[in-house]
């Protein structure tokens, strides 16, 4: 599923094409993914609005529109947002610019919203960002016995993170993703806190993890899936110890870790 990396990849390549284009029509061919409202309204609502802004917050993309409406996505489990149709397309944008947004969704967990002001999404900090410091991460370890990964996966404490990268920055980090929050002495916190923004900004720079579905807005597939440590490695060797990585479930969620490097 596209994670933090993914999303900020595909914005950062849709943002030139779409910042000061005007919707000239909105082509509805699946009215599942949009929430809210009529797919009816959805259109009118939109069509003949200015995009001046895209912005990612945690795993939704944000368009803002002149009018101070906005225009909310987000991708779930398979939804894809791309320059060219692919033969799951549901929405078509069509923008007064030279491309045209396509939005495809196979599975049909994305979600597709329009606010009348900016949303109001509740999410806590997100790595990379001024508000995830160290003392913020602490605090909110602190006194929680909930499983550390689990923790990484709670959108309102701390967002952004998914079930990719909170098992590779544990892996980094050296921690077991059953332990306790409040179990992680300070050392451990402060390696943790710098392995999820060290797998984040490197998962960015190598354009995202194409797992199953993810490909960016070019239909391109991201190539951080070559560098993941233990996520969907069960069984094949730890890079540091030559263990077999082990697969878990902890939370509902898949979870791969090294047995001898994570305590
Ligand atoms: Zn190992």
């Amino acid at each position: 599923m596209p994670e933090l990396p993914e999303v900020e990849t595909i914005k950062r390549e849709v943002l030139p094409f779409v910042l000061g284009q005007t919707i000239k029509s909105v082509e509805i061919k699946d009215p599942r993914n949009i929430k809210g409202i009529s797919a009816e309204q959805f259109k009118k609502k939109l069509v003949g609005q200015k995009i001046v802004g895209l912005e990612r917050k945690a795993k939704y993309l944000l368009f803002k529109l002149a009018s101070l409406n906005y225009l909310v996505i987000h991708l779930g489990m398979t939804g894809r947002l791309l320059f060219a149709p692919d033969p799951y397309v549901k929405v078509v944008f069509h923008l007064s610019g030279t491309k045209s947004l396509y939005f495809s969704d196979a599975r049909l967990f994305g979600k597709i919203r329009f606010f009348n002001s900016e949303p109001k999404l509740d999410l806590g900090p997100e790595p990379l960002t001024k508000s995830f410091s160290l003392s913020f991460f602490k605090k909110i370890l602190a006194k929680r016995s909930t499983p550390i990964k689990v923790l990484l996966l709670d959108q309102k404490l701390l967002s952004g993170v998914g079930n990719i990268y909170a098992n590779e920055a544990l892996f980094r980090a050296g921690i077991d993703p059953r332990r306790q929050a409040k179990s992680l002495n300070d050392k451990e916190v402060e390696k943790l806190h710098k392995a999820i923004e060290d797998v984040l900004a490197e998962a960015i720079k190598y354009r995202g993890t194409s797992d199953s579905w993810y490909v960016d807005a070019e239909g391109k597939k991201g190539s951080f899936q070559l560098r993941l440590k233990v996520y969907r490695r069960a069984g094949e060797p730890c890079v540091k110890c030559k263990t077999k990585i082990k697969k878990i479930v902890v939370g509902g969620r898949g979870t791969y870790f090294c047995p001898k490097c994570q305590k």
